[in-house]
């Protein structure tokens, strides 16, 4: 029988995976540092063709409902004094509505359904419950990896509990799941390589009312300073308190770093880019700063052990491409796994797995994800406006030309039984 595949990390990555490989009837142990899933103000935009993986893995339709599509984009110049005791947005440079209807219908991946990461593994969770799932999945909270090594058929996990307990687990195969600070990639001796960003980021979750909802209002404010990312976290209705996320650029180098975790700094942030009355009052849920990377790992494969998600790559999250990215991660290493335990095919494809990811990430991500940071603040708004590519494109009348979330990364998604081996 073959012996259960460990991986480490229920993020996002981790979570989905097991998903996936539990519904394939492999069996699968979680094992996850955290007691339980941290509320962290990350991911919330997922568009393009993960949202087939979410169909695959039977959670789409849940994810909808539970989340909110995206009315579209927006970018627009810095908020500015309104001469009335406050300030109003700034002006709307481009705008443009991402969900072409169908008979009435949104297809999968021809819009953005906005949804907290943290939300998305709770219906996971939720999914894992299901009887026929929960033969082949176990999730343990609370556990943290330390290390591992190949045995003759298979491989050893050593992990410790938060009461310094070990705890040891015997696989096939291993697949680091654990985020950018990846305890099994260090452990394998694999090193992320890449640049890394000057500017820090401060991702702010604000409740706050307002009688100004502007019809699309997710927007990128692009300003060689105060650029940011604004979005609702949950359907607006004017004067009514509602959630919306502020990741807002802190472009000066000379704040310390200590700075950026205090309140007072994040509010003094905030009354740059909240527009209404100066005087007016909002509550920080949560906060958290950032440094922000471009960084790729030499490889996803060693042995049998594999990267997947964050632990292999990261990207700035101005554009929401890195949960996107490693959830097509998943799904191609789900197949991977699926097709060489299940259905025969060589163990070259495990190899393939990586250098196709890898590929993905070099060829399509990472220079998005540079030019979607970029855009922000390079130039002024005004040539952005008259200037950029990807503004024209989301503006275009012409089917052709306009932006598809689907179209556009549809080669993102890797399909694993074209590769002849
Ligand atoms: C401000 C911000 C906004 C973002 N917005 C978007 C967006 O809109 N769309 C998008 O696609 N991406 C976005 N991203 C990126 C996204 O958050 C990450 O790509 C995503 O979280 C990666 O998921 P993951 O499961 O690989 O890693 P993580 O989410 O980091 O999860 C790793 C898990 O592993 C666990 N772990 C770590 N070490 C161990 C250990 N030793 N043992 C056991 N468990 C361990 C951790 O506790 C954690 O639960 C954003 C990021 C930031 C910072």
């Amino acid at each position: 029988m073959l012996k259960p595949i460990i991986i480490v990390g229920y993020g996002p990555v981790g979570a989905i995976l097991s998903l996936l490989l539990a519904r394939n009837q492999i069996p699968v142990i979680v094992i996850e540092a955290a007691t339980k899933y941290p509320e962290e103000p990350r991911a919330v935009g997922l568009f393009g063709p993960s949202h087939s993986v979410l169909e695959d893995a039977g959670i789409y339709e849940e994810e909808k409902r539970q989340g909110m599509p995206s009315a579209g984009l927006s970018f627009r110049k810095r908020a500015v004094d309104d001469g009335n005791g406050g300030q109003r947005m700034g002006d709307c440079i481009a705008s443009a509505k991402f969900a072409p209807e169908v008979n009435g219908e949104t297809p999968p991946g021809g819009h953005f359904i906005l949804i907290p990461q943290a939300k998305l593994v709770r219906i996971i969770a939720e999914e894992m419950k299901h009887a026929d799932l929960q033969q082949f999945a176990t999730v343990q909270m609370g556990l943290k990896y330390l290390s591992s090594e190949e045995t003759e058929d298979g491989i050893k996990v050593i992990a410790e509990d938060t009461e310094g307990n070990t705890h040891v687990f015997e696989g096939s195969y291993l697949v680091g799941a654990d985020g950018s600070r990846s305890d099994v990639r260090r452990k394998l001796g694999l090193k992320l390589h890449g640049t890394s960003w000057p500017e820090r980021l401060i991702s702010a979750d604000v409740l706050r009312t307002t009688n100004n909802v502007p019809e699309i209002p997710s927007c990128l404010v692009v300003d060689p300073e105060l650029w940011a990312a604004i979005t609702p976290l949950e359907r607006i209705y004017p004067g009514q308190p509602g959630l919306w996320r502020y990741s807002m650029a802190v472009s000066d180098e000379s704040v310390p770093d200590q700075e950026l975790e205090k309140a007072e700094f994040v509010i003094s942030m905030l009354k740059k880019h909240i527009d209404g009355p100066y005087n007016q009052e909002f509550k920080v849920i949560r906060s958290k700063p950032y440094k922000m990377h471009q960084l790729l790992c030499s490889s996803m494969r060693k042995g049998r052990t594999f990267l997947a998600g964050d632990a292999a790559h990261v990207n700035n999250p101005i554009g929401g491409l890195g949960l996107n990215t490693g959830i097509l991660d998943a799904d191609a290493l789900a197949q991977t796994l699926v097709q060489v335990l299940k259905q025969g095919r060589p163990e070259s494809l495990y190899d393939r797995y990586s250098y196709e990811r890898r590929r993905v990430f070099q060829l399509y991500v990472d220079p998005i994800s540079k030019s979607n940071k970029q855009r922000l603040h390079v130039s002024s708004p005004d040539i952005v406006a008259n200037e950029d590519w990807f503004l024209a494109s989301i503006m275009s009348d012409d089917p052709e030309e306009k932006f598809s979330p689907y179209k556009w990364m549809a080669n993102w998604k890797t399909d694993m039984a074209a590769f002849k081996m």
